[in-house]
């Protein structure tokens, strides 16, 4: 039996708070739940933030009459922030609880902060309790691999939130060594492990690995921005665990959506964030079951209100019902970034998530990377720098044939405007740095 989300009740209850609206349909009370808070965070971002008082001058000051007319109001980008992030803050400086500062790769170092006061917080642990209630019970523990260090982190709100279920937790951190990292997992005695898609792969495939025990390990959460599939079953076959998979940014207050255990696509924190999938080249909103990009509202953010907010994501609404028997919108998992996609030709276009479902087949691949660039000929060249579990036994072959089975890899081959490509292995089995950024195609025109 699939139980129903812990969401639904979580949000109806919250969106009850302050409306009559007791005997109507769920959906009814929650699009004017939604409603209202749009239109309250619209006035409060045009009143307190020197930003949407610029940016929504021309808007009329009435409130909006149906959720829908909210596709009118212009999109907020990440680059509207990274250019002066102080021009979204809602509150002084001494109400912000925390802050958060998102480096860009390969951008020339204009970082992007986003401010956070107690009360949003307050919220993400809220969500956090609830969310984790599909995965443990009362009395089980949580090994969590994600920063954890400063009060505040995402490890320390998860932490919080999984206290108020009488759930231990582990904050391990992101994982540097992965048997060292398993080790601690099977002597904490966890029964769930939350972390980055491929640092758990590492644990799992690490030696100490497969003693952390099948069976122990009741479920795992994968938290990013997308996860791969054959991630999430190779963690399945080695620990006979349910992966589910979360959606979030820091954006979003860290949390998003979470799967129910149907484990097929995100329930919404619909009660704090207002969801839309827009189509990337007109704006307009997609209907329910179309592919574009994610974009969201903030509806009860303090310090840093976002509307409209273009989150780079490719995703699109399952427009059937959810399995668990809730009437909340679900959010396929998400397939990717639009900032993801190189284009080798008009019929060409490569994605990290084509090239994730085929090369994490691969048994002792754990990571890798690609880096596209042209040579002096105009033709492509494509590296790809992998990661090989300890004592793997990876050959360039295998991966290149993997790589050639990716549609636009093959099309590109064929079409001769790319190089058979070239493989490295990493030396020691662990990459230099144990980032927690975002995975990108790096694309370089030095040849
Ligand atoms: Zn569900």
């Amino acid at each position: 039996m699939i139980n129903i989300t812990p969401l639904e009740a979580w949000i109806r209850d919250r969106a009850l708070i302050g409306h009559n609206l007791l005997n109507k349909p769920f959906l009814e009370t929650l699009a004017t739940y939604q409603l209202a808070r749009v239109n309250e965070t619209i006035k409060y971002a045009r009143s307190n933030t020197p930003f949407y008082r610029h940016h929504l001058a021309s808007l009329p000051t009435t409130p909006l009459s149906i959720l829908s007319d909210i596709a009118r109001i212009p999109f907020t980008t990440a680059s509207n922030i990274t250019g002066n992030p102080y021009r979204f803050s809602a509150v002084r400086q001494d109400d912000i609880a925390r802050i958060v500062t998102l480096r860009t790769s390969g951008s020339t170092g204009e970082a992007k902060r986003l401010f956070f006061t107690e009360a949003d917080l307050e919220l993400t642990v809220d969500f956090f309790h609830y969310g984790m209630s599909t995965l443990v019970r009362p009395g089980q523990s949580v090994a969590i691999l994600l920063p954890g260090e400063s009060p505040d982190s995402v490890g320390d709100l998860l932490l919080r939130g999984l206290r108020r279920m009488d759930v231990r937790a582990l904050v391990y951190g992101p994982v540097a060594d992965p048997s060292h990292a398993a080790k601690a997992i099977a002597s904490f005695g966890a029964h769930c492990i939350v972390g980055i898609p491929t640092q758990v792969l590492a644990v799992a495939q690490s030696r100490a690995g497969s003693r952390v025990g099948r069976g122990s390990i009741e479920s795992v959460l994968l938290s990013t921005d997308y996860v791969p599939r054959a991630i999430a079953k190779t963690l399945e076959e080695v620990w006979g665990c349910r992966v589910f998979t979360h959606y979030g940014m820091t954006e979003m207050g860290l949390g998003g959506g979470v799967e129910c255990e149907a484990l097929d696509g995100y329930h919404l924190r619909e009660g704090d964030l207002y969801f839309e999938v827009v189509d990337r080249e007109t704006g307009e909103v997609c209907p329910d079951g179309a592919i574009g990009e994610v974009v969201f509202t903030t509806l009860t953010r303090s310090g840093m209100p976002l509307i409209r907010y273009k989150t780079g994501d490719i995703a699109r609404i399952i427009p059937h019902p959810c399995p668990c028997g809730s009437v909340l919108r679900r959010m396929e998992r998400v397939r990717g970034r639009w900032d993801g996609v190189i284009r080798l030709s008009p019929e060409c276009t490569l994605t990290l998530s084509d090239m994730d479902e085929s090369l994490f087949l691969l048994p002792d691949l754990l990571d890798y990377r690609v880096t596209v660039s042209t040579g002096s000929d105009e033709k492509f060249r494509l590296c790809c720098d992998v990661l090989m579990a300890e004592g793997g036994n990876l050959t360039d072959r295998e991966v290149i044939a993997r790589l050639s089975e990716v549609g636009a890899i093959q099309k590109a081959l064929a079409g001769s405007i790319l190089k058979t490509p070239s493989v490295r292995f990493s030396e020691d089995g662990r990459w230099t740095t144990t980032g927690v950024s975002k995975r990108k195609i790096v694309w370089t025109n030095s040849g």
